[in-house]
């Protein structure tokens, strides 16, 4: 018996499932009234989307061009070639592989395809800016290897160099990661790859954060001097989530490719790869970095604002698309001022800092400027958000909701309106 498209396949989401339906409507009314200040969020474009909603979504195709076991995989490998190519060139890498399903993935394949269990990292310290899957306790990574790590220099704001190369001289670590998820500051990769090569250790940069400020020149890129970089494809990059891009020298890409398929993965998704390889070709574009040059002028103006409010910005300010603000020695926990922005209109996440002993919790709260930037918010409108994020922490937890705070993020929300999808 045919399953008839007209009666269950063919329905569309309202009709079908009116209770999803309704659900993803009220994200877009959330979207359409708050101004979005999540530095890990965008709004991908059109052309990225289509391709995510393609017939591709249907294919499945196991294995690297051109060996596939699933027959008719010959149009993804011209997608995934073209996707590889223009990642490669983009970045300067020698090797691309655009298949894993997220970047935590992708970072799981370099340190498996790059290291024997039991081998040493050295990583920033997550709770100082770096990411879970640079060596956390609760990830892989931080499980199946022995990790020490590096954080920031309190008194200059940037990573401390000097601490990383006497743990590296003692450490002896088989890889050094650079990256990182809340750091506000502009990573040298060039200084952290300096310490690597003189313990003789592989450098590994994860750059899902600044990728997008790498491709318009904003950022340091260590692709070209690096072993191996990944990156998400949806923070500054601009791109749907969520998907991984291994970056690597040549010599790598043999082990790192295994360890992601079959190691971790079957097949890839076709319509991500697809969607990939248009966001490459759109981040090409000299209107993407004048889009990033705002972006980052934006970071500075919230800063800005933030600062003229009384608060106090981690590691002194920024130099990308991300100002964090140290609650550290105030009465906020980072989640309950996360909640009051919120209930002003203002979306917003929370981040771990090196603690304050005195303290339990997140004492963090990250904001960032790629999604009002690309709904057309200028340096004075990020200014006017620092200055009521300030404002709504001066007056403390025990203060009432703002109406009048409440009424000017509303103001800004619906001058900015989310770009049509
Ligand atoms: C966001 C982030 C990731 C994780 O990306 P997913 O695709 O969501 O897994 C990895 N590394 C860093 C540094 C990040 O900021």
């Amino acid at each position: 018996m045919a399953v008839a498209w007209e009666t269950m396949f063919g329905d569309g989401l309202a009709a079908l499932d009116p209770e999803i339906s309704g659900l993803i409507d009220a994200q877009r009314t959330q979207n359409a009234a708050t101004v979005n200040l999540v530095a890990s969020e965008t709004y991908c474009p059109r052309a990225t989307l289509e391709a995510e909603a393609s017939v591709l979504v249907n294919k499945n195709a196991s294995g690297y061009p051109p060996r596939r076991s699933v027959g008719g995989g010959e149009i993804l490998d011209r997608i995934e070639l073209l996707a590889c190519e223009r990642a490669r060139r983009l970045f300067g890498a020698e090797h691309a592989n655009i298949q894993a399903l997220s970047s935590t993935l992708a970072n799981v394949a370099v340190v498996r395809g790059l290291l024997r269990p039991g081998d040493r990292i050295l990583s920033f310290d997550a709770a100082a800016g770096g990411h879970g899957s640079h060596g956390g306790a609760g990830h892989l990574s931080g499980q199946d290897y022995v990790v020490r790590s590096f954080g920031v220099d309190e008194r200059t704001g940037l990573l401390d160099l000097e601490g990383a190369r006497r743990t590296a001289r003692e450490f002896r670590p088989h890889i050094v990661i650079a990256g990182s998820s809340s750091y506000p500051r502009a990573i040298d990769f060039a200084a952290v790859g300096a310490i690597a090569a003189e313990v003789g250790a592989l450098t590994f940069a994860d750059i899902a954060h600044v990728a997008g400020l790498i491709v318009a020149g904003l950022h340091a890129n260590p692709t070209p001097h690096y072993d191996v970089v990944t990156t998400s494809t949806h923070k500054t990059l601009c791109g749907p989530r969520t998907g991984g891009l291994i970056l690597c020298r040549s010599a790598h890409a043999a082990a790192i490719d295994a360890a992601l398929m079959p190691g971790l993965q079957a097949a890839p998704g076709a319509h991500i790869i697809a969607a990939r390889a248009a966001l490459f070709a759109l981040v090409a574009r000299p209107e993407f970095t004048v889009l990033m040059r705002g972006v980052v002028a934006n970071a500075r103006a919230l800063a800005e604002g933030l600062r003229e409010g009384g608060a106090v910005l981690y590691c002194g300010g920024t130099d990308t698309h991300m100002v964090v603000v140290d609650l550290r020695g105030g009465p906020w926990s980072a989640a309950d001022l996360n909640a009051r922005l919120l209930r002003h209109g203002i979306v917003a996440s929370t981040t771990g800092l090196p603690a304050d002993p005195a303290r339990q919790g997140r004492l963090g709260l990250r904001v960032g400027t790629t999604a009002m930037t690309i709904r057309g918010a200028g340096e004075p409108d990020l200014r006017a958000m620092g200055r009521a994020v300030a404002h709504l922490l001066a007056a403390g937890p025990a203060a009432p909701d703002d109406p009048s705070v409440a009424g000017a993020i509303a103001g800004l929300a619906g001058r900015f309106p989310v770009p049509a999808a």
